[in-house]
């Protein structure tokens, strides 16, 4: 994972982490090399001069050439920056409906059904919870095929109902049915397409409007890199959302989505997808991905 990017920052570190003198000058040095490393990660170009500027302050504020061992300082200062910027602590996920009611949306392709899946078996695992899965794609008959898959593997109920080409309406009968069926999470899957356009922008704020739910959930191809970024604003504009999935980490991404997403939407990455398995789902830890950008 973003073995590219902790590569070069490790590279643009060494100086600091060895033993020699540290020297103002070659602290500039490291932050450009900083900036070109965040940059070549397809971190944006603003974003990654505002993250050399705060650890500069930072270094700054903190005297860190006159500490007893400033390199090993300005390495934490720059992980500590990178951590905040990838959203500071893990975010939770709000289960406090009854039923709680989970819209998943995205791009065509970034990964919704599947998250959705995962999402479902990570909730089940948890004892306490009985989630039903919604397919709410009435383009492709095949997406609605591939989730009552995925709720095969994994033991959960799948509510589907094709020919009904009304998606808000096929979600409420959802919601209607885990009530009488004793589920307490609902998780709604949604149709995506190849690119923002304005009737799924409408599609799916219908739907969010009709349904009120506790979590709306922005899927994510990690592969996309700053276009991730801008399908993120895009839908964060309609949806006002409350997390991002982001996945195909596992993939040879280059990391600037999961670097830059948190700061321009304002949102947190709740969980990451590291496969296609069902069980390839993790909580989105900012400073373990710290640790492991930086080695
Ligand atoms: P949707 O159109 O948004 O519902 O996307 P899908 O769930 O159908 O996923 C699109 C493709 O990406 C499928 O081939 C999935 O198996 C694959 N995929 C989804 N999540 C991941 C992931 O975390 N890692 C990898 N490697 N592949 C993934």
């Amino acid at each position: 994972m973003f073995n590219n990017l902790s590569e070069k920052l490790d590279k643009a570190l060494h100086v600091l982490k060895g033993h020699g003198s540290i020297t103002e000058v070659n602290v500039a040095e490291t932050l450009k090399e900083v900036r070109r490393a965040l940059l070549d990660a397809d971190v944006n170009f603003k974003i990654a001069k505002d993250f050399t500027k705060r650890v500069k302050e930072k270094a700054i504020g903190q005297n860190v050439l006159t500490t007893l061992q400033p390199g090993q300082l300005m390495v934490k200062i720059v992980k500590d920056e990178l951590t905040e910027l990838m959203g500071g602590d893990a975010a939770g996920i709000n289960l406090s409906g009854k039923p709680t009611i989970i819209l998943m949306s995205g791009l065509q392709g970034s990964g919704k059904t599947t998250f959705s899946g995962k999402l479902a078996n990570y909730l089940k695992n948890k004892k306490t919870k009985k989630p039903l899965l919604v397919a709410c794609d009435v383009y492709r008959p095949a997406a609605i095929d591939q989730l009552h898959v995925v709720g095969d593997q994994i033991n959960v109920e799948v509510y589907s109902d094709k020919g009904n080409n009304d998606p808000v309406a096929i979600a409420q009968a959802g919601i209607a049915h885990a009530k009488q069926h004793g589920h307490n999470v609902v998780i709604i899957d949604t149709a995506g397409r190849l690119a923002v356009d304005e009737a799924m922008m409408t599609e799916i704020a219908n739907i969010h409007k009709a349904i009120e739910p506790q979590e709306t959930l922005f899927v994510v191809d990690s592969m996309t890199g700053q276009d991730a970024v801008n399908t993120a604003k895009a839908f964060n504009d309609i949806l006002n959302f409350d997390g991002v999935i982001l996945t195909k980490l596992d993939g040879d991404t280059r990391g600037g989505a999961a670097i830059s997403i948190k700061s321009v939407v304002n949102k947190p990455i709740k969980f990451i997808g590291t496969g296609e398995k069902m069980e390839a789902i993790d909580v989105f830890y900012p400073s373990r991905m710290a640790d492991r950008i930086l080695g």
